[in-house]
């Protein structure tokens, strides 16, 4: 609105952002789990990595544990998008619990790779974040000790394979683009025999969140990302808007937003991870509008029209 005391701000929001075509159909699942099964469907970790919508499929019916002996017999259970290890699926299998898999497709091809690297007798260089539920769930496909995780040129620089003639590198689909090429080059040099997929595994939605906030982020003082601090993708998106120059904070929702972050500001860049819903965005418009007066524009850098296929015995629900 034009309340002539608010100070005028630019607001460059990036597109794409926020949820990915593997976030949409993870929530989709636990969503028509409950319609098909009824409450409660136990969900192994958070479904994806945000708050709220953890919160609303709670009230829908879902329930969250950590683990799957946390989950009693007789429900039907979801895996997360990150994906799990091998053992999983097993466990609830021979526990007789029904289970749907909502690990993303692109996450599932990763998985698919590792398998077949070492099949064909190579070791794996992981390139990846230590703990990440996707890199624990990514390791859990082959046997223990067949796959070597790597998280800096300096641990490629440490790396002393047994066979370096048979190695083979696969990454975390929601790495930092540049960085990422950094390890991989770094690891073509050191053993110029490694098999790789072309460039790496970094998926469509995480490049194209971080492309776009390297546009909005090099026109802007600070930009804000919508997603959660255990958000792998979000925190990238932080990290490339700072290199562009800008200041740059990861906030989940509008009321961890301090007004005195914008005190010379005159473009703010915002964007949301890949986990993090549109509703949030518009939170976070409607509030810093309470204070400012915003001119917004829309900075597109890429189409998406990406749709995953629901898992069998779901799409009809
Ligand atoms: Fe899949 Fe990428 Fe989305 Fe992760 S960020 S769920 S890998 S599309």
């Amino acid at each position: 609105d034009s309340n002539p005391k608010k100070r005028q701000i630019s607001l460059l929001v990036a597109a794409p952002r926020g949820f990915c075509a593997g976030v949409d159909r993870a929530i989709k699942i636990v969503e028509l789990a409950i319609e098909k099964y009824g409450a409660p469907v136990y969900v192994r970790h958070e479904i994806v990595h945000n708050r709220y919508v953890v919160d609303q499929l709670r009230e829908k019916g879902a329930i969250f544990v950590e683990e799957l002996d946390q989950v009693p017999d007789g429900v039907p259970v979801v895996f997360s998008a990150h994906g799990v290890p091998k053992a999983v699926p097993h466990k609830a299998e021979e526990r007789g619990l029904e289970y749907l898999d909502a690990t993303c497709p692109l996450v599932s091809k990763v998985h698919r790779q590792a398998e077949r690297q070492v099949e064909a007798g190579r070791h794996i260089i992981f390139v990846g974040h230590a703990n990440h539920p996707e890199v624990i769930g990514t390791f859990g496909q082959v046997e223990e000790g067949r796959m070597t995780l790597v998280e800096t040129l300096d641990d490629v620089e440490a790396l002393d394979p047994a066979d370096p003639d048979q190695l083979a590198f696969l990454t975390q689909t929601t790495l930092s683009v540049d960085d990422t090429r950094a390890i991989v080059e770094g690891l073509q040099e050191r053993f110029p025999g490694i098999v790789g997929p072309k460039g790496e595994d970094i998926c469509y939605a995480t490049s194209n969140r971080q492309e776009a906030v390297k546009q909005i982020a090099s026109a802007s003082e600070l930009v804000l990302v919508i997603g959660a601090p255990n958000s792998s993708n979000s925190l990238r998106l932080v990290e490339v808007a700072e290199r562009e120059g800008a200041t740059s904070y990861l906030i989940q929702r509008a009321d961890e937003i301090d007004t005195s972050w914008f005190d010379g500001v005159n473009t703010l860049g915002l964007t949301a991870g890949a986990s993090a819903p549109e509703v949030l965005v518009l939170e976070v418009k409607d509030y810093l509008k309470q204070f400012f007066d915003i001119t917004e524009e829309k900075v597109r850098t890429a189409d998406e029209r990406m749709v995953f296929k629901l898992p069998r015995g779901l799409e009809a629900a």
